[in-house]
């Protein structure tokens, strides 16, 4: 059938229910009807580019279920695509439904494109970061148009969604140069634009170019992603003028791109304190006029280097508790090193917990489901009723069949062994004698 709309905003302002809508619909146990609007007014977004063909659809929204970015791609210590193509698909698996591609080695085009054509899940990139890479020149030499290319390239690449610094200005650098900020600026992309802008002192261009940003976005449905250059690196930053600043400015910015019917999503911190979170949830609500919130973290301490995957969690929990749509994971090697396969291992499972966990605590219908199942499994000690429940159930077993039992209590765990509380109810319950001794 002939696409008669550009966007999947501008289908549902049409009153067009989307393939894709369709698709997120049942993924959600939601009804189009009641999706059809909330994607109209831009509350809930479907990343999913015109070329990106392996798409396999999820929408983003307070009040669906809180999906998981992962952050992986080609860098100078791992330059194989077919190594982090597996990393990629290992991701999916653990059911990250995003992957970022922030690849920053060599040539970036053959693994961007492969992901596009062979990964199901949304596919997002920061453009600016690639820009540097894509020219091999130096950062002060490109100009405002050679970052417009390079976004048009991932637009027809099939990137699904672009992360896009436009809410920092040449007021944001009198701010950073003259306020009491710790840690400054700690995006890396925001610390590339901020760079350029002071080393050409001119506007910048993601800025002032928006309106041809949008236009091309439009063309291949390419959600973006408006990103928080000045999210807080560290507690003390937490929600200063920078932050909010930037966060009108992201207001602004989403209501023009709505106006052209693209979708738009919104970056939020970075490094908040627990008691700050809500209220940070809330402004971005209001601010933004509801547009789904993707935040980093937010890290709910900055003194635990190595298990960062927990602080970000814990944040993320309670984000996603509080509205946020969209979880990019942290793992236990953010701040010191480029994560390993276990490292992103264990930050995927770890946001895959907080998004659980708020979805459940947000009530969204069958959120809760999996856990009730869990529960009767435990309740039988039907362990392998368990670790289809699992999030991760190679773990799970691994643990478990490392240190199992005495034999004949080999239906408990060796947690409480012949004192299984479990064990003992259900004899009980059932009349039958229990053999502690
Ligand atoms: S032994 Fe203890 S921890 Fe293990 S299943 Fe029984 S009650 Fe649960």
């Amino acid at each position: 059938m002939t696409r008669t709309y550009s966007t999947q905003i501008e289908a549902a302002r049409m009153g067009i229910a989307t393939p894709e809508l369709e698709i997120v619909a049942a993924k959600e146990n939601r009804s189009v009807d009641e999706l059809l609007p909330l994607l109209a007014e831009g509350k809930m977004v479907i990343p999913a580019n015109i070329h990106h063909t392996s798409i396999d659809p999820n929408g983003v929204g307070g009040m669906l279920r809180t999906k998981v970015n992962v952050n992986l791609g080609i860098s100078r210590d791992c330059k194989d695509y077919n190594i982090e193509m597996k990393k990629v698909m290992r991701a999916v698996e653990l059911g990250a439904e995003s992957i970022m591609d922030l690849s920053s080695h060599g040539d970036t085009q053959p693994f961007r494109r492969k992901l596009c054509t062979e990964c199901p899940a949304m596919i997002g990139t920061v453009p600016v970061y690639d820009s540097v890479i894509h020219y091999q020149r130096d950062l002060n030499t490109l100009t405002a148009q050679d970052f417009l290319d390079v976004i048009r390239m991932h637009a027809e690449d099939g990137v699904d969604f672009v992360t896009l610094h436009c809410g920092i200005t040449r007021k944001t650098i009198e701010q950073i140069k003259n306020g009491t900020r710790e840690m400054n600026i700690v995006s890396r992309g925001g610390s590339l634009v901020f760079a350029w802008m002071t080393m050409t002192g001119e506007e910048n261009p993601f800025y002032e170019y928006f309106d041809e940003i949008v236009e091309i976005c439009r063309e291949h449905d390419v959600t973006i992603s408006l990103g928080d250059a000045c999210r807080p690196g560290c507690l003390a930053d937490a929600t200063d003028n920078c932050q909010i600043e930037e966060l009108i400015r992201l207001g602004e910015l989403t209501d023009r791109a709505w106006a052209r019917d693209v979708q738009v999503m919104i970056e939020g911190p970075g490094h908040v304190p627990m008691d700050q979170i809500e209220a940070n949830m809330k402004v971005q609500e209001t601010l933004c006029k509801g547009a789904p919130f993707y935040v980093l973290g937010p890290l709910v301490t900055d003194i635990a280097p190595g298990y960062d995957h927990i602080t970000a969690a814990i944040g993320g929990a309670i984000a996603a508790w509080s509205g946020a749509a969209f979880l990019c994971y942290v793992t236990p090697a953010e701040h010191l090193a480029l994560p390993n396969v276990d490292d992103v291992h264990d930050g995927i499972i770890a946001s895959k917990i907080a998004a659980h966990a708020a979805d459940i605590a947000k009530g969204i219908p069958g959120a809760r489901d999996q856990d009730d199942r869990m529960a009767k499994a435990r309740r039988a000690l039907d362990w392998d009723a368990q670790w289809l429940e699992a999030l991760d159930p190679e773990t799970a077993k691994a643990i478990r069949e490392s240190r199992m039992p005495e034999e004949d209590h080999s239906d408990t765990c060796s947690m409480c062994g012949k004192f299984c509380a479990v064990r003992s109810m259900n004899k009980a319950l059932s009349g039958e004698v229990i053999d502690i001794l």
